[in-house]
């Protein structure tokens, strides 16, 4: 496995993998790797000649009084799990290499980062979506696979490819579970035993409502109520938001005739967790 550290390097590298007609599958991710983040690398695996993943702890979108600084890394450990399931470069710049200090660009979508985290991390959408950007410019793959567990991240990722033309087809993965049911994520590193069990509310409440919806005629209202339910008997869980929206739009609905994201954000203690499901007629 070759690993990139410029972005120089790491474009050179894809030419030279292009001009021989490979296909290159791309996994960026910001590391501290999981289940959830080797199962993407498989798929691409499965759908490529050549698979490229990034580490990158991305500053421009985190806040100020975010985790950036503390957030998890092993870089190692990262490069063995990557290595096992078979990618042949890791592109991981330090912050210096990705950003000049006069750099005056961002890119930015508006509708599908107006609702749910959007309001409650400014900034942290415009981020995401300007370093994937960059990273396409400089890994030039033909596919890039995205978790359905950062879900309007997908949804802004999928709105920029296509208002933006980027010849890139985005493949979404669906969420990576523990055995009993906590959406993997590298922020469960955060939580003690005891929160890692108050954690499991968050699953516990989405498929509760999910039940809801497959019993019988309801409404939105009641989905998002039964969620709330199970979140609220939870001690040491703080609810940020429960909401459900139309899954392509992202916009608030009370029609169930279409596919529903039911999402949640919630802190247990300080670490905050988001997690989804998709409900389809
Ligand atoms: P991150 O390192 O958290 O930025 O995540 C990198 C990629 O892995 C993103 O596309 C995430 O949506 C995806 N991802 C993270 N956790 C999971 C999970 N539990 N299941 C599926 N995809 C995930």
């Amino acid at each position: 496995m070759d690993v990139i550290r410029t972005p120089d390097e790491m474009q050179q590298w894809s030419d030279s993998v292009r001009s021989l007609g490979e296909k290159i599958a791309f996994v960026p991710t910001m590391g501290f790797l999981h289940e959830g983040h080797l199962t993407l690398m498989r798929e691409g695996r499965r759908r490529a000649g050549v698979l490229v993943a990034s580490i990158f702890v991305n500053p421009t979108q985190f806040g100020p009084a975010e985790d950036f600084a503390c957030y998890p890394r092993d870089f190692e450990r990262d490069c063995a799990m990557m290595e096992a399931v078979g990618v042949d470069a890791v592109f991981a710049p330090e912050p210096s290499a990705m950003y000049a200090p006069d750099s005056q660009t961002w890119v930015e979508v508006t509708g599908v980062t107006k609702g749910l985290c959007g309001p409650l991390r400014p900034g942290h959408f415009r981020g995401v979506t300007t370093v994937v950007a960059k990273l396409f410019n400089i890994v030039k793959p033909h596919i890039a696979l995205f978790g359905e567990k950062d879900f309007q991240q997908l949804r802004a990722i999928q709105r920029m490819v296509a208002d933006l033309n980027f010849d890139i087809e985005i493949v979404p993965v669906p969420i990576v579970r523990e055995k009993d049911g906590l959406a993997m994520s590298s922020r469960n590193a955060y939580l003690s035993p005891d929160q890692r069990q108050q954690a499991l509310a968050l699953s516990l409440a989405l498929r509760a409502a999910r039940d809801r919806y497959h019993a019988g005629p309801c409404c939105v209202e009641e989905l998002v109520s039964v969620a709330k339910c199970v979140l609220r008997r939870t001690p040491g869980v703080e609810i940020e938001y429960i909401e459900a929206v139309d899954a392509g739009t992202l916009e608030r609905t009370s029609s169930l005739d279409h596919p529903i994201l039911l999402a949640i954000a919630a802190r247990v203690g300080k670490t905050r967790l988001i997690d989804n499901t998709v409900l389809k007629p």
